[in-house]
């Protein structure tokens, strides 16, 4: 075999060679618990027999065919199944190969919508600060975090950021929780009228929101807040649920447990758990009949969207998480985590909170506990913690530092859904070890 010259940007990593279940292995035959799922990916953990065997057989079938001529049966019934499970106003499917290509395409069909409706002079989007949507221009541009952008600001499109919901950092003590999300609501109101109301296609936000934050679950009563205002002035609520979405807090989708439903949303990362690269758009029947009454089609298309392979691997991926009864374990094993971080780090010195939904929780680390002080981002706690994780066989993602606006650090878990009460505690005591170990080097 050849030597590997190792001219990927990637090449000071380590090699992974294999995966089962919730572990990677190395190249060393080093073992790492998979508890991020990647980037919450791996929904299912790596190398289920299903998965594998949907991909062998499409593979003998077709593995790609252009939807400039063809759909496949593969990919109709995906888009079938997506719709059948998901809340009435979900009526259809665009697919795509990615999270950020997703948000694209949703950006476009939001604008297309008014276009259809004569209604051109819509051109403002409306997102919030610390978000992520995405790397591609559009994403990165409705992406409310200022580090991301501020290079590529001359390519972006404007965009409108008003505040997340972020009730650890953001609610004063006077005030309720109900009371705080209709206070950040109704920036969005505000913002759509000094905008002039006539001139919004879309408002985007990540319903439990995921790197840029830390899991972050809206307060109770902030979606229907805000579904009721982009109702009165006829904007279009996009929910970006590339992250927390496709059963990773419990329901299919996290706005289930909002009571309420998006126009359009996006889904990618646990649609095809990592087996091969895949997103959606889900929207509803009233955009698909501004098209159909309109221009006819929708005016965007990449060349891989609907991939056989790609959607194979997310039908198997889908059929395994309801033949196993997979998002009960999210439930069930959501709250045990939920449970043991609390035990570990409740009375932790430099831990302010715990919090999340199903299988997407955070701990937000902080320099004081009584003023939610964050650490001086020049310290990276985030990649010490990363870094003292994987020593210890475990992966995590940590964010913070420069990266999050220096609004303080915090460490993302995302494990399949397949994790079990033994490999949750283990989760635990490691980023516990590691988070230790970590504050210790950093002299905290
Ligand atoms: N939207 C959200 C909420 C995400 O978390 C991400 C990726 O982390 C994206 C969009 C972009 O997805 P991708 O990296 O697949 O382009």
């Amino acid at each position: 075999m050849s030597k590997i010259l190792h001219r990927s940007i990637y090449a000071k990593l380590p090699i992974a060679v294999g995966g089962r279940g919730i572990e990677l292995f190395d190249a060393d035959g080093k073992a790492y618990i998979d508890a991020s799922g990647g980037a919450a990916v791996s929904c299912i953990g790596h190398g289920h027999p299903d998965v594998l065997a949907a991909l062998h057989a499409q593979l003998d079938k077709l593995a790609y065919a252009h939807t400039g001529f063809f759909t496949t049966e593969v990919a109709e019934r995906l888009a079938d199944r997506l719709v059948a499970d998901s809340p009435d106003g979900i009526d259809y499917v665009y697919f795509v190969s990615g999270g950020s290509e997703a948000i694209e395409a949703a950006l476009k069909m939001a604008r297309q919508y008014f276009v259809e409706r004569g209604e051109s002079r819509r051109r403002h989007v409306i997102a919030r600060r610390q978000s992520y949507h995405g790397n591609t221009l559009g994403a990165l541009a409705v992406g409310g975090n200022e580090w991301r952008r501020a290079k590529f600001k001359p390519l972006l499109i404007e965009t409108h950021h008003i505040a997340p919901c972020y009730a650890y950092r953001d609610r004063s003590d006077a005030e309720s929780e109900l009371e705080y999300g209709d206070r950040v609501a109704y920036e969005l109101e505000a913002k759509i009228l000094e905008l002039g109301p006539h001139g919004v296609i879309a408002f985007v936000a990540e319903t439990v929101v995921g790197a840029t934050a830390g899991a972050v679950p809206p307060v109770k009563g902030y979606f229907r807040k805000v579904r009721e205002i982009c109702d009165r002035y006829g904007v279009l609520l996009i929910l970006d649920e590339v992250m927390c979405g496709m059963g990773r807090t419990g329901t299919l989708h996290a706005f289930e447990q909002e009571g309420i439903v998006p126009d359009i949303m996006s889904v990618a990362k646990g649609l095809g758990g990592g087996y091969q690269p895949i997103g959606a758009v889900l929207f509803g029947r009233h955009i698909y009949n501004a098209f159909s009454s309109g221009s006819g089609f929708f005016q965007h298309g990449h060349t891989y969207m609907g991939h056989p392979m790609a959607a194979a691997a997310a039908l198997a991926v889908q059929n395994v998480i309801r033949e196993e009864r997979l998002l009960d374990n999210v439930m069930r094993m959501g709250e045990l985590l939920n449970r043991r971080l609390r035990e570990r780090f409740d009375s932790h010195n430099h831990v302010g909170d715990v919090r999340g939904r199903g299988l997407f929780r955070a701990i937000e680390i902080v320099a004081e506990r009584s003023n939610k002080a964050p650490f001086d981002p020049a310290q990276k706690l985030n990649a010490v913690v990363k870094r003292e994780a994987l020593a210890r066989g475990l992966m995590v993602y940590p964010m913070g530092g420069t990266i999050d606006g220096a609004r303080g650090d915090h460490v993302l878990l995302a494990p399949p859904f397949t994790v079990n009460a033994g490999q949750v505690d283990t989760i635990v005591e490691r980023l516990g070890d590691a988070l230790d170990a970590a504050l210790s080097k950093s002299g905290s």
